[in-house]
Parts: structure tokens; sequence; C-alpha cells
């Protein structure tokens, strides 16, 4: 019988779990929706996440009284950061600390240089942003930083190299922000949008001990680190403490068929941490593979699922 996902059988090719977990990153747009995420959740094992969501939202699920297991995140905005409009985000900053938020979310993904005016040339470490990253830091709060995007996209969107740096550039920015905050802690997701490098993500984490990394979006980790399923397993090994399980699931926005959305990404996830199976087809689309992008299972033991899946997110964010 050939693996496969199945709505009907949600926990196909699953065996129950000895630990809880903590989905370290969730983007709540909106309040009505979560139940349904919380559903999905609970039957995959995940009974905390780090939602990030506006104060609005956050207020929402304070009332409803669904807010008790849910670690919150504001979200600078990136037009602000365009626009280098610092006193303005160091006021969010402030007003984040003030609701009650753990962690801060920056987002700079590359093609936000598209999304609006920039003030001037953009980079993660420039001296006017110094402001920012030091409140964040007095308040003892955590960053959830995106600093780049997939290699292909460099390949396909991002040609003009002066205008998007390369992802090169992107990361020796962000070492230098590391570097210099180094109380700091910060979450690089999508495992620092370094997957494909596992050699330089290594040099990395070994170089700024302040450095997390998730392992957010299910179909970019699947296709690159089920690439090299050796060398992903060893590299789990060696950072066991440094890496969160996370998602990036959306609550809100127009989601085709929200049931097959949630389940799909957190079947996959599990599938490919815990098993060994080879070759089974992604259930949902990846437009960053010419090919069908399959899960090739990195079997993790035990103790690591544990510190991926629970004590480093618990320990980070204080549960
Ligand atoms: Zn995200």
């Amino acid at each position: 019988m050939t693996l496969a996902f199945s709505l009907e059988k949600p926990l196909f090719g699953l065996s129950s779990l000895n630990t809880s977990i903590f989905d370290a990153h969730v983007h709540l747009w909106e309040a009505n929706s979560y139940q349904n995420l919380r559903y999905w959740n609970l039957n995959y094992g995940i009974t905390n996440i780090m939602g990030i969501a506006t104060p609005e939202v956050k207020n929402r699920l304070e009332e409803l009284n669904q807010d008790e297991k849910i670690v919150f995140g504001y979200y600078l905005s990136p037009t602000d950061f365009r626009e280098f409009n610092v006193k303005k985000l160091v006021s969010a900053v402030d007003e984040a600390y003030a609701e009650g938020y753990v962690v801060i979310k920056m987002w700079f993904g590359p093609r936000f240089l598209d999304y609006g005016k920039v003030k001037k040339p953009f980079s993660i470490d420039h001296n006017d942003y110094a402001p920012i990253f030091s409140r964040i830091e007095d308040y003892k709060m955590i960053v959830d930083i995106h600093i780049s995007d997939p290699d292909i996209w460099y390949k396909n969107k991002y040609i003009d190299k002066k205008k998007y740096r390369t992802k090169k550039e992107a990361i020796k920015e962000f070492s230098s922000v590391l570097e210099g905050y180094p109380s700091l802690k910060f979450i690089g997701v999508h495992f620092a949008c370094f997957p494909e490098h596992l050699n330089h993500l290594s040099e990395l984490l070994d170089t700024h001990p302040n450095l997390f990394i998730d392992t957010a979006s299910t179909k970019w980790m699947v296709r690159e680190l089920g690439s090299n399923v050796n060398q992903s397993k060893n590299f789990f090994s060696k950072f066991s403490d440094r890496i969160l399980f996370a998602t990036d699931l959306s609550v809100g926005g127009n989601k085709e068929s929200i049931d097959e959305y949630f389940a799909t990404r957190l079947w996959s996830q599990r599938l490919f941490w815990e098993t060994n199976v080879i070759d089974v087809n992604l259930p949902f689309p990846d437009k960053d593979n010419e090919q069908q992008t399959v899960i090739n299972g990195l079997n993790l033991s035990e103790v690591i699922l544990e510190k991926i899946y629970w004590k480093n997110a618990s320990e980070l964010f204080g549960i």
C-alpha cells in the first residue's frame, strides 16, 4: 500500500508521540477561524503556538478565552522599515511590550522592496535601525526574523542584485546584527532561510549563540532537508538545542479548503521528522520545484524530537 495523505485518516503513517508539540510560527490574521486551526493542531499533538497577531486579534482571542496556549508575536510594519520610520517602529515595540507580547516579528523577504517606496538603500544592519533592536533588547523580547528567500528565487525573481542584494549579503547583514546584540535572542525563520547550505548555517550558529532557527515552510524544509537525509540528520544532532518546530500556517485570509490546508502541512512535517519513509508525495503543490516534491523522512530520535517539538520552545518562550 502506498503511503498518502487522506483527510479521512489524518494520522495515517504516524505513531503516537511521547511529547507535546509547540508550533513556534503561526500567523493569526483573524480570531474567528482560530478554533479550526486549534482542532487540527490537537489532532496532531500541537498544544501551544507562537501566534503573530495584531493587538485587535490578540484582544479578541483574549475576550473569547482562546489565548491561553498562545505566546503572542507583534508584526513590525515592513512599510515602516522600507520608509525608515524608526520612531514609529520604536513606539510599536513599546506598544508590543505594554500589551504583553513576547516576540517581535520582522519580515525582510527581498520582494518587500517592491511593495512601496524605499527611502534609503536597505540593509538589515542599517545604522538607522539600531534604536529598534536596542529597545527590543532592553525589553528582553525575542526577534522572529525572515531575512531572505529560497535560492531558486534569486535565480528567477531577484535578478537585480543591486536592488535585492544577494542571499550572501543578506546573511552577512543578519550576522552583523546578531553580533551587535549578543543578549538579544533571534529566531531565524525557515532555517534562517538557509536550508540549502547547512555548512554555512552551521558556521552561523556556531558563531552566534543567540541564534535559533525554525522549521517553518513545510515544502521548503521537506524539499531541501530531505534531499540529503544523512547530512540533515547530523545537523539535527549537532544543533538539537537550537531548532524549533514551526509551520508558518495562516489563520484567516481565503485559503480554499481550510481543513486540508492545515492537515496536509501538519501531516507532512510530522511524517518528515518522525519516520523513515522514502519518496512519499508531498500532498500539496510546490511551485519552487519542477519535479514532484517528495518526503524522505529524517527519522529523528525521540530525544531530538522532544527538544525541537517542545523543550527548546518552552525554554525560549518561558512557558
Ligand atoms: Zn511567517
